[in-house]
C-alpha cells in the first residue's frame, strides 16, 4: 500500500488508529504517510469536490466549441479551444481516479498540469500550421 498523496510506500502501522486516513464516498478509505500529505490531500479533495461540476461543464463546452469550430472556423477555433482546454487544467488539475490511485494525488496533479502544457503547445503548433 502506498501513500494516496505522495505515493511513498506506507510502513505497517504498529498501533491501529494512529495512521492518517480519509473516508471516501466510494471505495476504501485513503491512507497517507504523514500529516502533511493528509492535509494536502484533504484540501485538494475538498477543492475538487467543489469545482468538479463547473470544470466538467467548461470542459464539455470547450469540446463542443472544438467540434463546431472544426467545421465553421478551424483555423481560429480549433487551436483556441485546444489552448483553453489546456489552460483549464492549471486551476483544475483533475485527472481520472484511476491515475490518482496508481501514482498518488500529487503525481496525478502534476500529470494533469503537464497535459495542459502539452495541449497549449499543440494549440500553438496548430495555429502556426493551419
Ligand atoms: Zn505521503
Amino acid at each position: 500500500m502506498n501513500c494516496a498523496y505522495c505515493g511513498k510506500p506506507l510502513e505497517e502501522s504498529e498501533e491501529p488508529g494512529t495512521e492518517y486516513t480519509l473516508e471516501q464516498e466510494e471505495g476504501d478509505p485513503l491512507s497517507f504517510c504523514c500529516e502533511s500529505c493528509w492535509e494536502e490531500a484533504k484540501r485538494f479533495l475538498d477543492y475538487s469536490r467543489k469545482f468538479v461540476s463547473p470544470f466538467l461543464v467548461l470542459m464539455m463546452s470547450l469540446i463542443v466549441l472544438l467540434i463546431v469550430g472544426a467545421v465553421v472556423m478551424p483555423k481560429v477555433l480549433v487551436p483556441l479551444s485546444i489552448a483553453l482546454i489546456g489552460a483549464l487544467l492549471f486551476p483544475f488539475p483533475f485527472s481520472t481516479p484511476e491515475t490518482s490511485r496508481q501514482v498518488g494525488l500529487k503525481q496525478s496533479i502534476s500529470y494533469a498540469r503537464r497535459g495542459g502544457c502539452v495541449l497549449i503547445v499543440v494549440a500553438v503548433i496548430l495555429h502556426v500550421a493551419l
